[in-house]
């Protein structure tokens, strides 16, 4: 009988996970928050990802549990594994994806590059981090922030005044994350897969450009990467995969700064963005990397096929008649191109779909991919 993976979460992340499930031969089942989401033609189930009872129910049907973004309670984890569920990531792994306070602390125990940073409950305590650090700083929500929601530029304490008047609102209290403002040349993403075994398979490190801190391409491999920066990322990405026991694909995102360190900026424990270039470029595309690293099976092969991928996000895609009208006019144009859409509806700055293009030659790739996506916009 197939293996079955329950991935929780109807997004484009569990959407691109059927096609090499179905090459696999997995037995994919989605649990969906809503009707016709971008998973939908996999969704067994729809329901509300915080419910214990519904998500146990679920989980019941399946081998393994994987997730397609981090937002499911620990308590409703802790459900599923009391009840014997193979959850992968585990519970213990997933709070470091989930709350940013926590991931900084535990990978300060383990000693890994990062930016300067503190907890601060009150104005008082922010503005003295400000103080210490030349009147600028980035605060953060710890919790539930995504593409640069809950991340803010500040140079005085009252600029926070809203999110620490939400926290007092909070009975279970807690704390802002503020870090010091990072001179980054440029933003960089290592992907690593893991098994509950322990074998790791590495991808090469990545060049991410975000636009309005959402990510708008990805360059495969990191352009005028030299060996010591790939050594010292992918170092830093297995360390991390070890050290928090990571199961699935674990994407580190990462500062490249002007005096050339590398310094952690975030965790994600799922297929990302920063890998969508793996399904066209990579001989083991992140979403089948993750679905045989959940079910423990061998990894396969995390390197590229070709010297250079470009991946450029569809970002809010055409104001009227939706992206299947644009269709046939991206194929014409460019057939190169390996256009993935998502099903969903333009909106603005939404994520649509993205377009992958991979070759020799890294400028003609960066503009043939550029081409093919343009298509996709007004
Ligand atoms: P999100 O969870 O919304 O993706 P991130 O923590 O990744 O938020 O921050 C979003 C973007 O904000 C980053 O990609 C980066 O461009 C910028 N940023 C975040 N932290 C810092 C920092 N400490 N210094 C400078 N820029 C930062």
């Amino acid at each position: 009988m197939a293996l079955r993976v329950g991935v929780v979460g109807g997004g484009q992340l569990a959407r691109m996970m059927i096609a090499p499930a179905v090459e696999l031969g997995v037995d994919l089942r989605v649990l969906a928050e809503e009707e016709g989401m971008a998973a939908s033609l996999a969704a067994s189930a729809v329901g509300d990802y915080r419910d214990a009872d519904t998500v146990l129910a679920f989980a019941r049907e399946v081998d393994v549990v994987t997730f397609d973004h981090e937002h499911v309670p620990q308590d409703v984890l802790s459900v599923l594994v009391q009840a014997g569920v193979r959850v992968h990531p585990g519970p213990d792994a997933l709070r470091f994806a989930q709350d940013k306070l926590v991931m900084r602390a535990r990978l300060a125990e383990l000693g890994m590059p990062q930016p300067d940073w503190a907890a601060v409950t009150t104005a008082e305590e922010l503005q003295a981090f400000l103080d210490d650090h030349g009147g600028r700083a980035v605060v953060k929500t710890p919790r539930g922030g995504y593409d640069g929601k809950g991340v803010r530029v500040v140079s005085a304490a009252t600029e926070a005044d809203d999110w620490f008047a939400t926290l007092a609102e909070d009975a279970r209290g807690g704390a802002l994350l503020v870090e010091e403002l990072v001179d980054f040349s440029r933003e960089l993403a290592q992907q690593v897969a893991r098994r509950p075994s322990g074998d790791v398979a590495v991808y090469p490190v990545v060049e991410t450009v975000q636009r309005g801190g959402v990510c708008a391409e990805v360059i495969a491999p990191a352009p005028h990467a030299g060996d010591r920066l790939r050594e010292v990322a992918a170092e830093i990405g297995v360390a991390i995969a070890q050290g928090l026991e990571v199961t699935g694909m674990l994407a580190v995102e990462l500062f490249e700064t002007t005096d050339e360190r590398l310094l952690v900026n975030e965790l994600a424990m799922r297929p990302h963005n920063s890998g969508h270039w793996t399904q066209d470029g990579a001989v083991t595309s992140q979403f089948e990397q993750h679905l045989r690293a959940v079910l423990d099976l061998p990894l396969g092969d995390a390197a590229s096929r070709e010297p250079w991928s470009v991946m450029i996000n569809i970002l809010g895609g055409p104001a009227e008649g939706g992206l299947d009208a644009r269709f046939a006019a991206a194929m014409a144009e460019h057939p190169d191109a390996k256009v993935h859409t998502y099903g969903k509806a333009p909106r603005p700055g939404r994520k649509v779909g993205h377009v992958t293009v991979a070759g020799d030659d890294l400028d003609d790739v960066a503009y043939r991919a550029r081409a093919a996506a343009s298509v996709f916009l007004d």
